[in-house]
C-alpha cells in the first residue's frame, strides 16, 4: 500500500526534519513495508538519510533542467537532493494557481522522461459530482488526456476537489465506483485523497481497487500520520 503525505504550504525546514526523524524511527521500529511518500515544502527539501520505505517528493517542479523561470524549481535543483518523486496535477495547482492542462501534461512528459515516480492527481469539482457518475468519469478521464497511462512509475490519485481540505470525505460508495471505473483503463496504483483522517483510513484502504491514500491536513501531525501508516500496515 502507498501512504502519501502532502504538506502543502505547511511545516518549516526545522519541523520537517523533526517529523522525518520521528517517521523514520517509527518505520524502522515496526518494520513497516508500506511505501511512504512525503511531499514537504520546497524550502525543506534535502538529502535525508531515511529508511528505504520512505521517499521524499516535490509538490511541484517546472518542466526544465534549468533556466529563467523565476520562482520555479527545475530538475537540477531537485536532483541535487537525489529526489525522484513528484506530485503533478494537484487540484490546488489546477484551480487556485490556474495551471493549464497543457502545462500539466508537459510536466508529466518531462519528469516521465527523467524516470520520476509521478503521483498524478485528478478529481472533479462538486457541480460535476452532483451531475452523477457518468459526468464524474468523463471529467476525470479528460484530465488523463495526453498522459501515458502505461508509464511504469505512475501512481494516479483520485482526489475529488470538493473533498480536499473540507473535512468531508467522499463516501466509500462514491470512491469504490469511481476507482473501479478508473481501474478498467489504469493498471497503475490508484490512491484516494480528500479529507482522509485516522478515523476513516481503515474503511478507505479496504475499498476495492484502492491501493493507498494521499493525505493533506491530517498528515501534518506526525502522530496521526504514523497511526495511518500503522493502520495500512495492519490491513
Ligand atoms: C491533498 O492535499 O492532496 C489532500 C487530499 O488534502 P486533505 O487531506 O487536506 O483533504
Amino acid at each position: 500500500m502507498i501512504i502519501a503525505s502532502n504538506f502543502k504550504t505547511n511545516h518549516t525546514r526545522e519541523s520537517t526534519k523533526e517529523y522525518l526523524v520521528k517517521l523514520n524511527h517509527f518505520v524502522k521500529e515496526n518494520s513497516i513495508k508500506e511505501e511512504i511518500l512525503v511531499f514537504p515544502p520546497s524550502t525543506a527539501l534535502d538529502n535525508y538519510n531515511l529508511h528505504d520505505s520512505i521517499k521524499i517528493g516535490v509538490q511541484n517542479a517546472y518542466p526544465t533542467d534549468k533556466g529563467s523561470f523565476t520562482g520555479e524549481l527545475g530538475f537540477t535543483q531537485i536532483d541535487e537532493f537525489d529526489i525522484k518523486t513528484i506530485l503533478i496535477g494537484h487540484s490546488e495547482r489546477r484551480h487556485i494557481l490556474k495551471e493549464s492542462d497543457e502545462l500539466i501534461v508537459s510536466k508529466y512528459n518531462f519528469y516521465k522522461d527523467k524516470n520520476y515516480k509521478i503521483v498524478y492527481c485528478i478529481g472533479e469539482p462538486k457541480e460535476v459530482r452532483d451531475d452523477g457518475l457518468e459526468k464524474v468519469l468523463e471529467y476525470n478521464f479528460s484530465q488523463l488526456d495526453g498522459i501515458d497511462l502505461d508509464y511504469e512509475n505512475l501512481i494516479v490519485a483520485y482526489e475529488p476537489v470538493w473533498a480536499i481540505g473540507t473535512g468531508v470525505s467522499a463516501t466509500t460508495k462514491d470512491i469504490e465506483e469511481t476507482l473501479s471505473a478508473l481501474r478498467k483503463s489504469i493498471k497503475a496504483p490508484l490512491l484516494y485523497g480528500g479529507s482522509v483522517k485516522v478515523a476513516n483510513t481503515k474503511e478507505i484502504l479496504e475499498i476495492k481497487n484502492c491501493d493507498g491514500i494521499l493525505v493533506g491536513t491530517a498528515s501534518w501531525d506526525i502522530e496521526d500520520f504514523k497511526e495511518m501508516v500503522r493502520i495500512a500496515h495492519e490491513i
